[in-house]
């Protein structure tokens, strides 16, 4: 076992790391947050350095390398602020699906453009009566000539007004079974597709998010995302992929809030001492910084699994179980820390906090984790 970071990892650690901390100026951040303004300029820059589609292969553009190093540039931008680092780390969301699962024209058409940060890409799955149960969707593709009709509604897809393609989970019409699937890409510009942005939100507000109303939407076979009934599975694998970059983000987010409550123990003095001499601070410091470690040991041992070739889909979520806790808990009690002036807004703590409470959601919600996890352990019996 080697539980060191190689020097290149080190050096993309580090690149990152002062990348976010010379790009994301706190002033610009809390102005992309109050507006809910998607954080463009970063957003290319991030994209000219080789920051985001990291493990997209050379030949499309990307810069082939592994998981474990987008973990570690994930990590450091979500810990210099959350909601921009989500913002960049996300702008591919679903991309992997045409990644993994595509085809040679797909990935050779589609994603260059998102590793130059030209085009962000979105997936739609969740449907707002049908929950976590991904057996099967009431948006419907049915064959139609070369190609397929859609009609149906999703929704909380992100990124779904940037620019780019999208991806639609939908069942197979007149074929109701459970797995027949299929993923098809969508161009948003189609008749047949109206994307609604949703209200304000809780946390990641920089991140557009639609519903979306799809009638009689026109897509050709060649959009399809490996074969007819493969729908499902494809999404499951995404989806337990995804787990290890949404760890990455707990990660951050509650390095991040760690750090500042730490110097504001170092500073703030009351009774006339260092608040972080008195034991119930020191106590809290302890704990958090213990938990982010056992956070982190777990991110990690996903991402280097997944590049080993020896994916563990349990790992995978115990890693963004564990990180989406840790994430809350730590950012409460940091915000705990700062007493008053940690409820205040222009305060960078109460955002980790409202980011920290998105993480258990995404994908799959923490209850469901478990359960996929308990599957793996004992089985259905
Ligand atoms: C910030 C954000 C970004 C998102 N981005 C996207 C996106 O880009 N594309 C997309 O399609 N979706 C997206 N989603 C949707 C997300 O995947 C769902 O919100 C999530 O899967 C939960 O589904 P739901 O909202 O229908 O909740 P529900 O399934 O209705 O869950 C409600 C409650 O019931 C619990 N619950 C549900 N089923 C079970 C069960 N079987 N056992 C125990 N407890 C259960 C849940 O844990 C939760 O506490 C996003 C969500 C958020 C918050």
């Amino acid at each position: 076992m080697d539980f060191i970071l190689t020097k290149e990892q080190k050096d993309i650690q580090k690149a990152a790391g002062e990348f976010a901390q010379g790009e994301f100026d706190p002033d610009v951040a809390m102005d992309l947050e109050r507006e809910g303004q998607y954080p463009f300029e970063i957003w290319k820059r991030a994209c000219e350095l080789g920051f985001i589609g990291m493990h997209i292969p050379e030949e499309y553009g990307g810069q082939e390398l592994g998981i474990l190093d987008n973990v570690l540039v994930v990590e450091e931008f979500c810990r210099q602020n959350s909601g921009i680092g989500m913002a960049l780390v996300l702008s591919g969301f679903g991309s992997e699906m045409i990644l993994r699962f595509g085809s040679d024209d797909q990935r050779e058409k589609y994603l260059p453009p998102i590793a130059k940060g030209e085009n962000a890409s979105s997936l739609a799955y969740l449907e707002k009566n049908q929950g976590n149960d991904f057996t099967s969707f009431k948006t419907t593709a049915t064959r139609n000539g070369n190609g397929y009709l859609i009609n149906g509604n999703k929704s909380l897809v992100i990124n779904g007004s940037l620019p780019g393609p999208m991806i639609v989970v939908c069942q197979l019409a007149d074929n109701r079974k459970p797995g027949e699937q299929v993923a098809l890409i969508l161009h948003k510009d189609t008749d047949g597709l109206v994307a609604t942005e949703m209200g304000g939100r809780v946390g990641m507000r920089m991140l557009p998010m639609a519903e979306l109303t799809i009638s009689d939407l026109k897509v050709p076979r060649e959009n399809l995302i490996g074969e007819e009934g493969q729908g499902q599975s494809q999404l499951m694998n995404f989806l337990n992929e995804m787990n290890i970059e949404a760890a990455a983000m707990a990660t951050g987010i509650a390095q991040g809030a760690f750090d500042l409550a730490l110097a504001y123990a170092k500073q703030r003095e009351q009774f006339g001492q260092k608040i972080g001499s008195f034991e119930a601070i020191r106590d809290r410091l302890a704990d958090m910084d213990t938990r982010i470690e056992v956070a982190r040991l777990l991110t990690y041992k996903a991402a280097w699994s997944f590049d080993k070739n020896d994916v563990n889909p349990k790992i995978n979520y115990m890693a963004k179980m564990v990180s989406a806790e840790t994430a809350l808990k730590v950012a409460r009690d940091s915000l705990h820390i700062f007493g008053g002036y940690g409820y205040i807004v222009e305060n960078k703590i109460e955002q980790f906090y409202r980011d920290a409470s998105m993480v258990d959601i995404i994908g799959m919600p923490g209850e469901i984790d478990k359960s996929l996890i308990a599957d793996q352990i004992i089985g259905r019996i």
